[in-house]
């Protein structure tokens, strides 16, 4: 039997568009290439799902200064008018809408903070979020959400997510006390927002 010939990864360099056979680290491949033509150093490209994580993290955070009606420093809990301290563990961002489909994921008619006792702990508080919802919005509002949650979208694309992530980096700071958060938005945004 012939032996299987091992596929050798190649990589897309950016700056100059051609590819090159990945350099190798111990058992894996190296973090960063270099591409042997142009010299550049190439990054390894960002999982959907890391991607996904980073965008809600902004979301989140955008949510919760939105929220805040305290300097930046606490905000209520939309279900049952607790207060927490943005940054604690108790301050969450959570849905009124269970199943995290693309038309609902990242709506900010459909996220407000939450204590952990109501997001985790009663499951979104549904009994107390509905009426809040309704109170908000209104009925109408509240129904074209429950539409788009059905919506399907298809899958997440990189673009997309990047394009959150820039998003609502821009909104954080834009906040009346976004300032204080300018340092952390700057550094996601070399990260994820490329
Ligand atoms: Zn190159
Ligand atoms: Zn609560």
């Amino acid at each position: 039997m012939a032996k299987r010939k091992k596929l050798r990864k190649k990589v897309l360099c950016p700056t100059c568009d051609k590819f090159f056979v990945a350099q190798r680290a111990g058992r894996g491949l190296r973090k960063v290439q270099r591409c042997p033509f142009c010299n550049q150093d190439v990054l390894k490209p960002q999982s959907i799902s890391e991607l996904k994580t980073a965008a809600w993290q902004m979301f989140a955070t955008y949510i919760k200064l939105r929220d805040s009606d305290d300097n930046g420093i606490s905000a209520v809990c939309c279900t049952c008018g607790q207060r927490v301290a943005i940054g604690s563990k108790q301050c969450q961002a959570g849905h009124f809408l269970h199943g995290r489909t693309k038309g609902v994921l990242f709506s900010e008619m459909g996220v407000h903070v939450q204590c952990d006792v109501c997001n985790v702990h009663k499951g979104g508080n549904p009994d107390a979020y509905w009426p809040f919802m309704v109170r908000a919005y209104g009925w109408k509002n509240v129904g074209k959400l429950l539409i788009d949650q059905k919506r399907d979208q298809g899958a997440w694309t990189r673009d997309e997510l990047q394009q959150i992530i820039r998003y609502y980096a821009s909104r954080i700071v834009a906040l009346p006390y976004g300032g204080l958060y300018e340092q952390r938005v700057e550094n996601a945004l070399l990260k994820w927002g490329k």
